[in-house]
C-alpha cells in the first residue's frame, strides 16, 4: 500500500517536475526536433543528464511538492489550475531516492518545488530531505538543488554547502516581462539578488556547490532574443554563471496564456547557438545579428551569419591558423580545432577528407578555409545569406 502512494506520488512529482530542462542532455543536433525532451525509458521522473565533467548519468528529478501559492501563468503548477496535488514528506523522498540509487536506477537526484506556503518553508523540507541524503545515508552522488524565490540567504547558503549544483530559474529576462507572467514575483528581490548570492557562494571555496544555472521561457512574455542573450550574457559576466537553459514556451489548455501561440523550437535552437558562441568559442554579445525587432534569424546558424558578413576575416589557412581563429570557421567546434591544433604537430593537413577525419564539417568549414594556400571550396553564401535575409 505504501509502495503504491510512492509510485503514485512521483508519477504526479515526475510529471510536474519535467518543465526544468536544468542538467538537462542537451545535444545541439537534436534541439530544433524536440528530441531533447525526451525522458528515459524507466519514466517521465528519470532522465539522462550531463555531468559539468562531461559524464552523463541518470538522474531523478522530482518536485517536493507540487502545490504552488503563486500564479505564473506559463506554469502547470500554478494555485489556479485545478489538479491533483502531492507532496513528499522529506524522508519519503530520501528513502525513495536510495532505492532507485541501489537498484542503479538513478544516480543522481535534481530537487526542485513549487511554493506551498512560503519559500523558507518549502527549501527547509528540501534540505531535510538532502541532508537526510547527505548526513544520515552518507549519498556522495550528484545533486542538484533548486533554489526558490524569496529563499532567505540562510537556506540558499545551506542549499550550496550539500548540493553539487543549485540554481535559480529566472524565467523572464528582466522585472517588465517577468511582471507580465508571474504576477506574484519579484524580478529584483527574489530573483536577480539570490543570483548574486549564488554566484559568490558557489565561488567559495568552502562551499560544495561548483556551479549554478537558471532558465528561460522563452516567447511566453513577448521578451525578444536580444532581451534574453543581453541578460545571459551579463550572468556570466557577473555572477560567473555556468550555463543558461532556454525553455520553448507551449501553452497549457486553461492557462491564462493558453491562447499564445506556442514558441518555434528553432527559436530555443538559436538561442542555445548562441549561448555556446559566447561560452565555448569566445563570442561577444555585439557579434551576434538580430533583426530590427531583436529577433535571431531562425532561417540560418548565427555563427555562419557572422563568417558572411566577415569575409575580411577569411578564408583562413587550416594548416597555420590558431585555434581562436579556428573556432570562427563554420563546420569548426572546439573539440575539432583542439583536435586539428593538436594533429598540426605531427602532420600536415593536405585535404579535406583529413580535416573529415578531425569532426569537422567540411562542408561548411570548406569555402572558409585554405589548405597548403589553396581554397579548400567555393563560396556558398550568398544564396544561403539571401535566404536568411527572406526569413
Ligand atoms: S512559483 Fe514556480 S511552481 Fe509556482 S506557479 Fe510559479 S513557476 Fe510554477
Amino acid at each position: 500500500m505504501y509502495a503504491m502512494r510512492r509510485r503514485d506520488k512521483i508519477q504526479v512529482l515526475g510529471q510536474s517536475a519535467q518543465y526544468d530542462l536544468c542538467c538537462s542532455n542537451q545535444c545541439l543536433g537534436r534541439q530544433a526536433t524536440g528530441a531533447h525532451r525526451v525522458r528515459g525509458e524507466v519514466g517521465r521522473w528519470i532522465y539522462p543528464a550531463a555531468m559539468p565533467d562531461g559524464e552523463t548519468i541518470l538522474l531523478l528529478k522530482v518536485l517536493m511538492s507540487n502545490e504552488c501559492r503563486n500564479n505564473c501563468h506559463y506554469c502547470v503548477n500554478r494555485c489556479s489550475n485545478a489538479f491533483r496535488r502531492e507532496s513528499f514528506a522529506p524522508d519519503e523522498l530520501a528513502d525513495l531516492f536510495l532505492e532507485l540509487n541501489r537498484r542503479d536506477l538513478a544516480r543522481g537526484l535534481f530537487l526542485s518545488s513549487a511554493v506551498v506556503r512560503d519559500a523558507n518553508t518549502t527549501m527547509d523540507r528540501m534540505l531535510a530531505a538532502v541532508e537526510a541524503l547527505r548526513l544520515r545515508q552518507g549519498f556522495r552522488g550528484f545533486i542538484h538543488l533548486k533554489v526558490l524565490p524569496g529563499a532567505s540567504y540562510d537556506r540558499v547558503e545551506r542549499a550550496a554547502e550539500l548540493a553539487d549544483r543549485i540554481s535559480i530559474n529566472l524565467e523572464a529576462p528582466n522585472a517588465e516581462r517577468l511582471s507580465a507572467i508571474s504576477p506574484d514575483k519579484d524580478f529584483d528581490s527574489d530573483l536577480a539578488e539570490r543570483i548574486q548570492w549564488i554566484g559568490r557562494l558557489v565561488a567559495r571555496k568552502d562551499t560544495k556547490a561548483k556551479g549554478h544555472t537558471t532558465q528561460f521561457v522563452v516567447g511566453a512574455a513577448g521578451e525578444t532574443d536580444l532581451e534574453i542573450l543581453r541578460t545571459t550574457d551579463a550572468l556570466y559576466k557577473r555572477v560567473n554563471l555556468s550555463r543558461a537553459y532556454f525553455s520553448a514556451f507551449q501553452p497549457i489548455a486553461g492557462s491564462p496564456l493558453a491562447d499564445q501561440t506556442p514558441t518555434p523550437l528553432m527559436r530555443e535552437h538559436r538561442l542555445y547557438q548562441c549561448d555556446f558562441l559566447f561560452r565555448r568559442y569566445g563570442f561577444r554579445l555585439e557579434e551576434i545579428a538580430f533583426d530590427d525587432c531583436g529577433r535571431l534569424p531562425l532561417g540560418a546558424d548565427p555563427k555562419w551569419i557572422w563568417a558572411e558578413r566577415h569575409p575580411e576575416y577569411f578564408p583562413i589557412e587550416i594548416n597555420t591558423a590558431d585555434r581562436t581563429r579556428l573556432l570562427r570557421v563554420p563546420g569548426i567546434g572546439p573539440r575539432s580545432a583542439r583536435r586539428i591544433v593538436k594533429m598540426r604537430r605531427e602532420i600536415r593537413f593536405g585535404s579535406l577528407t583529413d580535416l573529415k577525419a578531425m569532426g569537422v564539417v567540411v562542408r561548411r568549414a570548406a569555402p572558409y578555409l585554405t589548405i597548403n594556400g589553396k581554397r579548400a571550396g567555393s563560396s556558398m553564401g550568398d544564396r544561403q545569406l539571401h535566404l536568411w535575409e527572406l526569413a
